[in-house]
C-alpha cells in the first residue's frame, strides 16, 4: 500500500476534529482541519473590515490565504465560525480553497504516507477517490452540550439555548447551500457518536479503516 487517505466529514461539534487528530497519531498521518481554512478567511475578513455580503472581497481574501494564517488561536471563536459558515456558501471561495486541500493530501502522501482531512465536503468533493470515508454525526442537542462543556472549561460564559440555536442554524446553512452541501458520500461509513465515548468512536473508526487498508500499521 503506497499511502493512506482518510476523509472525515460531518456537522459542527460531532467530534470529527478529535477523531481526526487521534487517527493521525495512530496511523502516523498528517492532519488538516479544513474548517480552519474557512475560519482563517473569515478572520482575515474581520481584520480588514470586510462584511459577509462582500462576495468579491471574500474571494480575494480566500485566494491570498497563506498556510501560516492557520496558526491563530482566535480562529476558534464562535463569531469567526459563524462568519466562516456564511462565506463558505460562495462557490468561488470554496474553489480557491480546494487546491490548498488537495495539495496538502498529495504532499502528505508522498512525504509521510498519507493524511487525514476533516471538514464538510472532503469525501464528496475534495478527495472523492479516497478509499476510506467516514461521516461523523451526533444529535444537535448532544453537540450543543459538548460545545457548552468545552466553553465552560475555557471559562467562557455561554448559554445552552444560544449554542443549540447556532448549531441548528449552521447545520441548515451547511446542508442547504447549493455548492458542496453537507451530506455523506455513498461509500462513507456513518458513525453516530451521540451515545459513544471517544474510545468507542476511535475503535469503530479503526475497524472500518483497517477493513479499507488491511496493511495499515498502527501505533499501540
Ligand atoms: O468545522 P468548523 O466549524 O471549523 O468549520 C467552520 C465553517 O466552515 C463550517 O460551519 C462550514 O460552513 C465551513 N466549512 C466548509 N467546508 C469544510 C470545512 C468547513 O464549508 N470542508
Amino acid at each position: 500500500m503506497a499511502f493512506m487517505i482518510i476523509t472525515i466529514d460531518g456537522p459542527a461539534g460531532a467530534g470529527k476534529g478529535t477523531l481526526a487528530s487521534h487517527l493521525a497519531k495512530i496511523y502516523n498521518l498528517r492532519h488538516l482541519d479544513t474548517g480552519l481554512l474557512y475560519r482563517a478567511v473569515a478572520f482575515n475578513m474581520f481584520q480588514a473590515g470586510i462584511k459577509a455580503e462582500e462576495r468579491q472581497k471574500a474571494f480575494e481574501v480566500a485566494s491570498s490565504l497563506k498556510p501560516e494564517d492557520l496558526n491563530n488561536s482566535s480562529l476558534r471563536d464562535e463569531s469567526v465560525g459563524n462568519l466562516a459558515s456564511e462565506i463558505s456558501v460562495y462557490p468561488e471561495v470554496r474553489d480557491s480553497l480546494l487546491k490548498f486541500q488537495q495539495d496538502f493530501a498529495k504532499e502528505a502522501s508522498s512525504n509521510i504516507g498519507g493524511a487525514v482531512l476533516d471538514g464538510r465536503d472532503i469525501g464528496l468533493v475534495v478527495l472523492p477517490d479516497a478509499p476510506c470515508k467516514i461521516f461523523v454525526t451526533a444529535s444537535p442537542e448532544v453537540r450543543a452540550k459538548r460545545r457548552l462543556k468545552e466553553l465552560h472549561e475555557k471559562e467562557i460564559d455561554s448559554i445552552y439555548e444560544t449554542i443549540l440555536e447556532d448549531i441548528k442554524a449552521r447545520d441548515t446553512r451547511d446542508q442547504n447551500r447549493e455548492v458542496s452541501p453537507l451530506r455523506p458520500a455513498n461509500d462513507a461509513f456513518i458513525l453516530d457518536t451521540s451515545e459513544l465515548g471517544i474510545n468507542e468512536v476511535i475503535e469503530k473508526a479503526c475497524l472500518f479503516i483497517d477493513s479499507r487498508y488491511p496493511q495499515a500499521k498502527k501505533k499501540a
